[in-house]
């Protein structure tokens, strides 16, 4: 049991990691630059539960684009459990969001649909056209070829059942049912007008909840986030935030260089850079 629940925080530190380092501030914001050895590393450990790169990414600088309007692509206008899952599976009611955030395995669903959407010739466009960059990478396509994240799962599950049955799906479930749901309250809890605060005017509703932060790498600093978009730092003014830690450990080891940060907060942020 303790191998169990230790292995899993493990895990949960490591994909949470690969969404927020990698997925998030390397591959959307481009808010350092990284080996390319460790950027594959990231990428791969996001792919293992945030779906494709291109289409988590292109549907993040969508959100960044049109925050809070009636073309983002995840907003609480409509209710808390909207904002939560509700966007994923066309819902508003409470009930069916709560149901499919519980659900753990159903973002997974929604990836396999999607792709079986693409072999049907039924490809959404639009996220890709905010990832040119990415698209010349060769990992990132490969990542992006339908059915290759299904298959990915599908690995894990195979993986699991072989090592412990049932408890080994349970074991994987709690993950993916901490790491969707982890993500999603940054759409939902830091979107919320009941949370938080609002160190920055922004123009949209994004909040600053330092408690989300401890499980999510520090991305509960979101309206700080949403006025430094491309900043490696989330917790400009203080607080948790292990992500910026990751970077920090990666620029120190000479895996990772060129962090940005707010020039107001260089100094205190980045104080060798400031000789
Ligand atoms: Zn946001
Ligand atoms: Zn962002």
């Amino acid at each position: 049991m303790d191998f169990a629940i230790v292995s899993w925080l493990v895990f949960a530190t490591l994909l949470g990691l690969g969404n927020t380092v990698g997925y998030h501030r390397l591959l959307t914001h481009r808010s350092f630059k990284a080996t390319g050895w460790v950027r594959a590393t990231f990428t791969l450990l996001g792919a293992a539960h945030s779906g494709s790169p291109v289409l988590w990414v292109g549907l993040h600088r969508y959100h960044h684009a049109r925050s809070d309007t009636e073309d983002d692509p995840h907003s609480p206008k409509d209710g808390f459990w909207a904002g939560h899952t509700g966007w994923l599976i066309n819902a508003k009611h409470p009930l069916p969001c709560i149901l499919f955030a519980l659900s753990g395995f159903g973002q997974q669903l929604m990836i396999l649909m999607h792709d079986v959407r693409r072999l049907m010739g039924k490809n959404p466009p639009t996220w890709r056209s905010v990832c040119a960059d990415l698209m010349k990478e060769r990992l990132m396509r490969t990542l992006d070829t339908p059915m290759v994240m299904p298959l990915i799962f599908m690995v894990q599950v195979v993986a699991v059942w072989m090592y412990a049955g049932w408890w080994g799906i349970l074991w994987l479930w709690a993950l993916h049912a901490a790491m969707t749901n982890s993500s999603w309250a940054i759409n939902s809890i830091c979107h919320w007008p009941g949370f938080g605060e609002q160190p920055f005017d922004t123009g949209d509703d994004s909040r600053d909840v330092p408690w989300v932060a401890w499980f999510t790498n520090g991305e509960g600093f979101h309206n700080s986030h949403h006025r430094f978009p491309k900043s490696a730092c989330h917790a400009l003014h203080g607080g948790p935030d292990l992500s910026w830690a990751v970077i920090r450990v990666l620029i120190w080891s000479k895996l990772a260089s060129d962090p940005w940060v707010p020039r107001s907060f260089r100094e205190k942020l980045l104080p060798a850079n400031n000789e």
